[in-house]
């Protein structure tokens, strides 16, 4: 355990740390690296695993199950529904083939993936009905702005919101205007999705940036590592970095240690400055 464990609103925490899986599951010849890669994770405590029925049409999940069967209960599993299957039967159906998939009988935390059409009181009914029925421990969303959280909890059930999962990187800071500062006022944490910038893919030039390489070289750390350490300065926000080989697991995990010092902040403030006004939302 680090002193960099976030804590959701009903007290369970989790290292600030976890493991992402997109794309993992696409390929046959991949899949025993994978679970490498994610019982690696385990094992140096990135215990929070996020997966959802959406990555590889369920196979992220099957990889996942097969990752954890033997150790379920060290696991904080997360996983998201799609918004068309986030109500009434179609949720309880969704739940149950996760939960298959995951060789589990319960899913820690589930997440509404994006808002569709079915309205949110109807999505957080149905949380409610998987909660009661021990199919998952808790709820949250994911994608959701500042004016969807507000509605959200301006019913009672709502405010019972675990969590917001958004993207979140040094070259994507439009949250820290409005929305990540809602939520950590009203100790909703965020998890923060392609916290590398899916490897710098999503921004040109991000693991090349010299003032990032500069920070990285100071504190004898790699750019992976200033770029999670930069995510998680915050305390109220997880990393969820998705790693298909066990050094990047390792080196993901080593992160969890790293205090950028101010004057990096501040360099990596001026190379890559907080918003001054609301922008929408990013997403991938
Ligand atoms: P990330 O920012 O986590 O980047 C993943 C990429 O970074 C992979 O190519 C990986 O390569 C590489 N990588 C991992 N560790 C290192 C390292 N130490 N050094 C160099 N490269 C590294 O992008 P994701 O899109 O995967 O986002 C993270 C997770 O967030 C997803 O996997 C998913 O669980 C979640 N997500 C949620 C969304 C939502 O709508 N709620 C949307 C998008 C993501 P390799 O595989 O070779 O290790």
């Amino acid at each position: 355990m680090t002193d960099k464990m976030v804590f959701f609103p009903d007290g369970r925490g989790v290292e600030a740390i976890g493991q992402g899986t997109w794309y993992m599951g696409e390929r046959n010849s991949d899949i025993a690296s994978e679970i490498r890669a994610l019982q690696a994770g385990l094992d140096m405590g990135l215990t929070l695993i996020d997966t959802a029925e959406m990555y590889a049409d369920g196979g992220a999940e099957a990889v996942v199950g097969k990752a954890i069967a033997q150790r379920r209960d060290e696991v904080f599993l997360v996983s998201k529904v799609y918004p068309q299957n986030a109500g009434g039967k179609q949720a309880v159906t969704a739940c149950e083939n996760s939960l298959r998939r995951l060789q589990t009988d319960h899913i820690d935390l589930y997440l509404l993936h994006w808002r569709g059409s079915i309205p949110l009181e109807q999505t957080v009914e149905a949380m409610q009905q998987l909660q009661l029925a021990g199919k998952i421990k808790r709820w949250g969303v994911s994608n959701l702005d500042i004016s969807d959280m507000e509605e959200l909890v301006s019913f009672d059930a709502g405010r019972q919101c675990m969590t917001d999962q958004v993207l979140y990187h040094l070259a994507s800071r439009g949250i820290e205007y409005d929305l990540l500062p809602w939520c950590l006022e009203r100790q909703i944490p965020i998890m923060a999705y392609c916290p590398l910038a899916q490897a710098g893919k999503l921004r040109n030039g991000l693991m090349e940036s010299p003032v990032v390489q500069q920070v990285a070289r100071e504190n004898n750390i790699t750019v992976a590592q200033v770029l999670l350490a930069w995510v998680i300065r915050h305390q109220g926000v997880i990393a969820i970095p998705k790693a298909g080989t066990v050094a990047h697991v390792q080196e993901n995990a080593a992160a969890l240690t790293v205090r950028l010092s101010p004057e990096h902040l501040e360099a990596l403030d001026r190379a890559f400055p907080a918003p001054k006004r609301k922008t929408h939302l990013d997403i991938v």
